[in-house]
C-alpha cells in the first residue's frame, strides 16, 4: 500500500544562516568557513544587504558537527536554523510524492470513504455482517468497526477482543480492508496479527507519544495505514501534524490525518466541528486529510452537511459512522450512525462536490 521510495526520506527547504559578529567577514575568515562547509559537501553563499552581510550554507547542512564548528568560530555571532518541526510530513519533504493507497483508492486521486459501526456488538455478530455489506453496497472502500472502545465513562462498555474474529469475517466477506482503534500494545499485536489493515489512533490518545512509538515500531516494516485522529484538546496543527510524524519516523509513512471535531463543543453539537482546517493543513503537510464527521456533530441528522462541507474545504476523504439499525446499535451509533440509505446519498453528493473542487482546482 506504499510507495517503493527509500528510507529515511530527507527534508527539502530548510535553510541554515551565518550571522558574523562584524557587518562582513574578511576574505580569510570567508576562506576559513568555505574550508569547514566544504569538508562537509557543502558551500557559502553571501547575501549582501547595505549594511550587514548574511552567509547562507548551500548543501546539506544538517551535520550537527559542521554546525558545532561554524559555531565555536571567534568571528560568528550564530548560526540561525530554518527549518519545519516536522521533516517528514511537511510538504515540502521528499516524502510529499508518497502516496498512500488501500481499499483500491489512492489518497488524493478519488474520495475515501470509510465506513461502519462505532462498535461491534460481540453478541449481535449479524448486525456488523449486515452493516458491512450494507456499506459496501453504499460505496465505501474501507470497513469501520470498533473493537475496544474508550469511552467517556469507564463503567461503559470497553469493547470485546472476540469482536477481532467478527471485524475479520466482515472482511473477508466483503472484501474490504478493515479499521480498528488501538489502545495498547498488546491490541495492536492482536489487530495486526489478526490482519487488520488500518489502524487507528483514537482522539483520546492523539497526543499519547507511547502509543504512537509503539504503533510506529509495529507497522514500520508493513504496508499498514494509520488513521490518526485530531485529539479533542489538541491545540495548534502543529501539534498534529507532529503527532503523524512521529509514527512516520518509524519507517512507515502511511499515516492518515483525521479531523473530527474538537472542544469544548459548538452548543448542539458534540464537538466543535473542524472540518475547515483541512486548507490549512494542506498547505503545512503532504498528509492526506480524511475527515470524521459523526464524531464531530454527534448526531446522525447532522452528518451529511458536514461531510459536504469537509469534500468542500478540501478533504480526501470521509470516515463515516454507519448502521443497519442504528436503535439497536451500542456505543455511539444509536445517536450518530447513518442508515445504509442515508450513507449512499451522502457519498453520492460528496462525490459531486469532489468533482466540482477537482474541476475548479488548478492544485488539486
Ligand atoms: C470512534 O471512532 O468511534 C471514536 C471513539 O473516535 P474518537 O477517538 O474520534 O472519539
Ligand atoms: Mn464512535
Amino acid at each position: 500500500m506504499s510507495d517503493s521510495a527509500g528510507w529515511p526520506f530527507h527534508p527539502r527547504g530548510s535553510t541554515a544562516m551565518i550571522l558574523p559578529k562584524s557587518n562582513r567577514l574578511t576574505p580569510e575568515q570567508v576562506s576559513e568557513i568555505t574550508a569547514i562547509v566544504g569538508a562537509f559537501g557543502c558551500e557559502i553563499q553571501p547575501i549582501v544587504g547595505a549594511v550587514r552581510t548574511i552567509y547562507a550554507i548551500v548543501g546539506d547542512e544538517r551535520d550537527e558537527l559542521m554546525i558545532n564548528r561554524l559555531e565555536g568560530l571567534p568571528f560568528v555571532e550564530r548560526i540561525d536554523r530554518i527549518q519545519s518541526p516536522f521533516k517528514l510530513m511537511d510538504r515540502r519533504s521528499d516524502l510529499s510524492t508518497h502516496r498512500i493507497t488501500i481499499g483500491g483508492v489512492t489518497l488524493g486521486e478519488e474520495l475515501l470513504i470509510i465506513a461502519g459501526q462505532c462498535t461491534i456488538d460481540p453478541k449481535n455478530p449479524n448486525f456488523f455482517l449486515e452493516t458491512a455489506a450494507a456499506v459496501k453496497e453504499a460505496g465505501a472502500h474501507v470497513l469501520r468497526g470498533g473493537v475496544w472502545k474508550p469511552r467517556t465513562n469507564p463503567y461503559a462498555f470497553q469493547g470485546d477482543a472476540k469482536s477481532i474474529d467478527i471485524l475479520m469475517e466482515a472482511s473477508r466477506s466483503t472484501g474490504l480492508p478493515v479499521n480498528a482503534e488501538v489502545m495498547d500494545e498488546s491490541q495492536v499485536k492482536v489487530a495486526l496479527d489478526a490482519g487488520v489493515h488500518m489502524l487507528q489512533v483514537g482522539a483520546r490518545n492523539a497526543l499519547n507519544y507511547s502509543l504512537l512509538r509503539t504503533i510506529g515500531r509495529a507497522v514500520a516494516k508493513r504496508d499498514t495505514v494509520v488513521l490518526l485522529k485530531r485529539s479533542l484538546h489538541m491545540g495548534t496543527l502543529n501539534e498534529f501534524i507532529s503527532a503523524a510524524e512521529y509514527i512516520a519516523a518509524f519507517g512507515n509513512p502511511n499515516v492518515i490525518l483525521c479531523p473530527r471535531g474538537t472542544a469544548p463543543a459548538l452548543d448542539g453539537y458534540r464537538n466543535h466541528p473542524d472540518e475547515s482546517i483541512t486548507p490549512l493543513l494542506k498547505e503545512k503537510t503532504w498528509a492526506p486529510v480524511v475527515v470524521d464527521p459523526s464524531h464531530s456533530v454527534g448526531k446522525a441528522s447532522y452528518v451529511p452537511a458536514c461531510a459536504l462541507a469537509a469534500v468542500a474545504y478540501g478533504a480526501d476523504g470521509l470516515c463515516i459512522e454507519a448502521h443497519v439499525n442504528p436503535s439497536q446499535g451500542i456505543g455511539d451509533d444509536p445517536k450518530q450512525a447513518l442508515l445504509p440509505s442515508v450513507l449512499a446519498d451522502t457519498i453520492g453528493q460528496a462525490k459531486q462536490v469532489w468533482s466540482l473542487r477537482h474541476s475548479v482546482r488548478s492544485d488539486a
